[in-house]
């Protein structure tokens, strides 16, 4: 009897302990400092090879898999040419840690708000991609209408520079407060679009943020088309949610073939 209520126990904790862990943070907090790093650096080439940072001016950050309060980032150079030599530590008041003699982006500001207000969020993706730019500028919404956007349902908010910054900025949110008022529009959605500039895209892994950016594009240009033949029929609720369920799995395919393509058309890692 007294061998039946400790194992009865054992069978609880055990339960316990696997349902207190959500599973997508702890794959990702359990990679090592060179694992995230190594994702990153990939990620930069992978953006750049499908043209959500076709420039020099967009970047992806990770938050530190050590300190919540740091995240990785890299000096100001185009994702397409990003190395591991490029990565620079910051923390969520924008400072470097170790600057060696390097500058990153002014627009550090946008992740490390969000990495304040945001716990759960381990990645940031901020593109310019000009899909985007039409439906902060409209008051057209960018609902989802492709089911690999189920995740736009919402429809992803729009920051307005002017609310924070008045009249006379030159679009970026290069302090701390315009990213704690961008961090605030954004709320609890993956993505948030800037009015005339780009949008950003969060997620609880690399994989994660930078899927949602690719088919953020994605679904900007096909609802783009759509909306030019007509009335538009888009994704409901329920459809929205059922896809979450399974997006993950689907994500780590298109990411195989992405990273096949990305180390073919960019420079040598
Ligand atoms: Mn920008």
């Amino acid at each position: 009897m007294r061998g039946g209520r400790a194992a009865l126990r054992a069978i609880l904790l055990a339960l316990l302990a696997a349902i207190s862990v959500p599973p997508l943070a702890l794959a990702q907090s359990s990679q090592s400092l060179a694992e995230v790093l190594d994702e990153f650096v990939l990620a930069n080439r992978i953006l750049a090879d499908q043209s959500i940072i076709a420039d020099g001016f967009g970047h992806l950050s990770v938050r530190s898999p050590a300190d919540p309060n740091r995240f990785y980032m890299s000096r100001a150079r185009a994702a397409g040419l990003v190395t591991r030599e490029d990565v620079l530590e910051i923390d969520t008041d924008g400072k470097l840690i170790d600057p060696q003699g390097k500058r990153t982006f002014i627009e550090r500001y946008i992740h490390a708000e969000i990495y304040r207000a945001r716990p759960d969020v381990r990645a940031v993706v901020h593109s310019h991609a000009p899909s985007v730019i039409p439906f902060g500028v409209t008051g057209t919404p960018l609902r989802p209408v492709s089911h690999m956007a189920g995740f736009l349902l919402g429809p992803a908010p729009v920051f307005e520079i002017r609310e924070a910054g008045g009249e006379a900025t030159d679009m970026l949110v290069k302090t701390g407060a315009l990213g704690k008022a961008l961090a605030q529009k954004l709320g609890p959605a993956p993505v948030v679009l800037m009015r005339g500039h780009g949008f950003n895209a969060v997620g609880t892994s690399i994989r994660q943020a930078v899927s949602r950016a690719i088919y953020t594009d994605l679904n900007a240009r096909t609802l783009t088309e759509a909306l030019r033949m007509g009335s538009v029929n888009y994704l409901n609720e329920r459809e929205a949610a059922l896809i979450a369920e399974t997006n993950d799995a689907v994500i780590e395919r298109s990411w195989e073939l992405w990273k096949v393509r990305a180390l073919a058309n960019t420079p040598k890692l």
